[in-house]
């Protein structure tokens, strides 16, 4: 090779620039491929918050996880979770540092963007039954028509039973789905705004088209799916009231691309972090400090809710452990750190227009650090102060993390939050990090492999 000159030598030493890991460590695919099979099924098993717990708890308590206990002595190694209202769930390894020193917390989202169904969802036009629904999260509505969909809930039923629903993902099931218009009569549909191609209204959920065989009856096609219903659950129309149903695509989770280099399925923000951080939270035996590894709720739609980061759930069982280790639990706080783990868009080269070049996050440059989030202004963002943003640098650099930078999308086109603001305002120093995604919040979204190894990475650095 030819000597550098003295302006690339330079160079070298003063300018910086994320690699492209498939360039620079293709072999790491062999361990992301690896990886990314474990992924895959828990997309598939997990597309709704509660199962996301349920199969999280089934993988701890495989790995030696027992129920947290308030009253409980607790040694350096000792591996507890905590499931809040079956919908957000805690993972702890106790740490060998004082509890006063910190502990880190590592919080990602298992709530996904969806359509719900309304309290009073059934009803039938024209000899078709159909569901009512009420998006979650942020949609682009025209890309929930003709998408095969699954049905996923809890139903509590009068005599306080609940009974668990999930049809449209064995393959012998049937799926439902929204219907649109063909081409031929679609020239004034056309003419409406994108946002407004499928409307809020129009996002109806067919499930049937048989009647029940009875002339008396006013609404048969309805009655019958009643019907089938019942016999399958033993619900009943008011039941629905008592239900949390969440229509999600039926697709699974599946490789993308000739090269199989990225994962694409419905649900990776933010399930992506939610099982990088879960893997992490079980692979950290005997950590310095204690780990707090939260898979949260609502995030989608503000963190709300007793289930989301919002409430002081959080805050309450680091209270438990600070009354344990007989400290005030501010003193614990004011000591931790927090990775707030969510995606950020991947540049898309399809609609470069949207994106600073510059700040973007890419595919296959490894996990992203955002200092921020927020829109016009930072407004809603934690911004991150730069020592944290060093400490967090040098454990990713320390362990050879491919990591790099990135904003959501170009100043002004836009913007996002997190849960960052709500660990912050806990006062714990906090950053996001997650993984670029391309598709985001569609029905089918993409993640590269690489990226989601490197996530993982990531999450065992800060922990170890
Ligand atoms: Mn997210
Ligand atoms: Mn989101």
């Amino acid at each position: 090779m030819a000597k550098k000159t003295k302006g690339q030598e330079l160079a070298e030493k003063l300018t910086w620039s994320t690699p492209n890991i498939g360039k620079k460590a293709p072999k790491q695919m062999n361990k992301a491929q690896k990886f990314c099979e474990g992924y895959k099924k828990f997309l598939d098993e997990g597309k709704t918050e509660r199962e996301c717990v349920r199969y999280g708890v089934k993988l701890l308590e495989k790995n030696g996880y027992r129920p947290f206990d308030a009253e409980g002595k607790y040694q350096p190694g000792d591996k507890v979770y905590f499931v809040n209202r079956g919908k957000s769930l805690i993972a702890t390894t106790f740490g060998r540092e004082p509890l006063e020193n910190g502990v880190r917390i590592n919080g990602a989202h298992i709530d996904s963007p969806r359509l719900d169904l309304k309290p009073n969802p059934m009803y039938e036009k024209e000899d078709l039954a159909y569901l009512k629904t009420h998006y979650y999260g942020g949609i682009r509505k025209y890309q929930w028509g003709v998408t095969p969909l699954a049905m996923h809930g809890v139903v509590f039923k009068k005599d306080g039973t609940a009974v668990e629903i999930s049809i449209g993902e064995k393959p012998q099931d049937p799926v439902f789905c929204v219907t649109d218009l063909l081409p031929h009569l679609s020239a004034r549909q056309n003419e409406r705004p994108l946002k407004e191609g499928l409307k809020g209204e129009e996002l109806n959920i067919l499930i049937g088209s048989l009647p029940f065989q009875d002339p008396e009856v006013k609404e048969p096609v309805k009655l019958l799916a009643l019907q089938l219903l019942n016999e399958q659950y033993g619900i009943t129309e008011a039941d629905f009231y008592r239900a949390e149903i969440e229509m999600v695509p039926a697709v699974k989770a599946a490789d993308v691309g000739l090269d199989r280099s990225l994962v694409g399925a419905y649900g990776q923000d933010d399930r992506v972090c939610a099982y990088t951080a879960l893997m992490a939270e079980i692979d950290t035996q005997m950590p310095e400090h204690t780990t707090v590894t939260i898979l949260t709720d609502k995030e989608e739609i503000g963190s709300e809710g007793t289930t989301g980061l919002n409430s002081d759930y959080v805050l309450h069982y680091i209270e438990d452990l600070a009354d344990m280790a007989q400290i005030p639990v501010r003193r614990v706080l004011r000591n931790s750190i927090c990775l707030s783990s969510d995606v950020n868009a991947a540049y898309d080269p399809n609609f470069a227009d949207v994106y600073e070049s510059n700040n973007s996050c890419y595919v296959n440059k490894g996990c992203v650090l955002m200092k921020y989030t927020g829109s016009r202004g930072k407004g809603g963002s934690n911004d991150a102060g730069a020592e944290i943003m060093a400490k967090v640098i040098a454990i990713l650099e320390k362990e050879g993390v491919y990591w790099q930078a990135g904003e959501l999308g170009k100043v002004d086109e836009g913007g996002g939050g997190t849960i960052a603001k709500y660990v912050a305002h806990m006062d714990v120093d906090t950053v996001d990090l997650g993984v670029p995604i391309l598709s985001m919040h569609s029905p089918f979204e993409l993640a590269s492999k690489l990226d989601v190894w490197n996530t993982y990475r990531a999450f065992k650095a800060f922990y170890q």
